[in-house]
């Protein structure tokens, strides 16, 4: 798409920038959008636009940014569906189950690890996703974490160091061991490849102590810290993600006063992932309370093979809106713009002149029908920009 393209005839066009048009959205309804060189180069009512010579009609089809999935785990081999029976049938999800697609992912090739990948990076496409951040975490051991993240980073630039997913079954019993080599070594080998750390803070992962150690350790390297916080039960991981500056706090599930508090206040945005509530039978956050207190909330999938082994970001807006008491509006900004903070992006999320063109058109008059439609694929086209875009921010 390197000529200049025109949308016209759009229903409704999401912009996320309030000075273009109505509400949170910045709604514009009988739109259009002109695309030059990979970006947004105008944005309008359809009446208003400058005829070019590429015109594609969207009949009245509703328009959004690309969704930003800033939440996934895309490097690993196998999957987990007896797990996931058997924990319909009344067992309890413990991140132990974990260990079983680190064994999967070490026994896999190279090849096999990228076709996984790609496979699931094109689920993502269809399903409306023109942006995705992935982790590594299934090799834990420094070859194996290195290579996820070398693969990783030959399709998005969003690639993120979770070494510190669990304690490998060879440090059972040394936890303090394995983080001295997730936050020397493995961190070494790893950092070339990776924008972020992350880190399990959890019952069963890791505590806030050996979190931190981690994290810090990664800044230091250059890396940006996100967190996995608060997802399995109440703890300080909240707290740490906002004492570290975090760019996200992911899950939070279990949030006190505090919590909402500390994040509403801060720069750190609280990325909701109910794929895994769902599939794991657990009490939804609450979406609502952290709304109302200031909170800047993102909606990804969380796609992993043993507690969200989902690549539809329609399907968390139906949920967020459906279970989490979000608006229409907010579950599709949380999932666009809200994905794009959480990867502190500014050129994506968005549709207003500079923003980069990736864009994602519903078989449908209007965002809603996301919700409002459920398990329904409204997903009509998607664009996507190239990946080192022609012109410059
Ligand atoms: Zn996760």
């Amino acid at each position: 798409m390197n000529e200049t393209t025109a949308l016209l005839n759009i229903g409704s066009l999401v912009t996320n920038d309030p000075e273009l048009g109505e509400g949170l959205l910045g709604l514009i309804t009988d739109a259009a959008l002109v695309i030059e060189e990979g970006r947004v180069s105008w944005v309008g009512r359809s009446s208003d636009v400058t005829p070019t010579t590429a015109v594609i009609d969207l009949e009245g089809r509703a328009v959004l940014p690309g969704f930003v999935d800033s939440h996934a785990h895309l490097m690993f081999a196998g999957d987990r569906a007896d797990e996931f029976a058997a924990r319909m049938s009344g067992e309890r999800y413990a991140a132990g189950g974990i260990r079983r697609t680190v064994a999967a992912t070490r026994a896999a090739t190279d090849e096999q690890l990228a076709e996984n990948l790609w496979r699931l990076a094109a689920e993502l496409r269809r399903s409306g996703v023109t942006t995705f951040e992935t982790k590594s975490g299934y090799g834990l051991t420094t070859i194996d974490e290195a290579r996820a993240l070398g693969i990783a980073s030959s399709v998005t630039q969003e690639t993120t160091y979770l070494g510190a997913h669990v304690v490998p079954a060879e440090f059972e019993g040394r936890p303090d061991d394995y983080v001295e080599l997730v936050a020397g070594a493995m961190l070494d080998s790893c950092a070339p490849h990776s924008k972020w750390i992350d880190v399990f803070c959890d019952r069963g992962a890791f505590d806030v102590d050996q979190a931190r150690t981690v994290l810090l350790a990664g800044v230091a390297a250059g890396l940006v810290p996100r967190l996995h916080a608060n997802q399995l039960q109440h703890g300080g991981g909240v707290q740490l993600a906002v004492e570290v500056d975090a760019a996200s706090a992911d899950h939070c599930t279990y949030l006190d006063d505090l919590d909402i508090e500390a994040l509403a206040a801060s720069n750190t945005v609280a990325t909701l992932l109910p794929g895994a509530e769902f599939s794991t039978r657990s009490p939804y956050p609450d979406a609502r309370r952290l709304l109302d207190a200031g909170a800047t909330i993102a909606l990804a999938t969380d796609c992993n093979p043993g507690s969200s082994y989902t690549t539809s970001m329609s399907l968390m807006i139906a949920i967020a809106v459906r279970d989490m008491r979000m608006t229409p509006d907010e579950a599709a900004w949380s999932a666009t713009l809200g994905g794009a903070k959480a990867l502190r992006r500014s050129d994506i999320g968005r549709l207003s002149v500079g923003s980069r063109a990736d864009i994602v058109s519903l078989n449908a008059p209007s965002h809603i029908h996301l919700a409002y439609r459920p398990g329904v694929d409204l997903i009509h086209r998607v664009w996507q920009a190239p990946l080192t875009p022609k012109v410059a921010a």
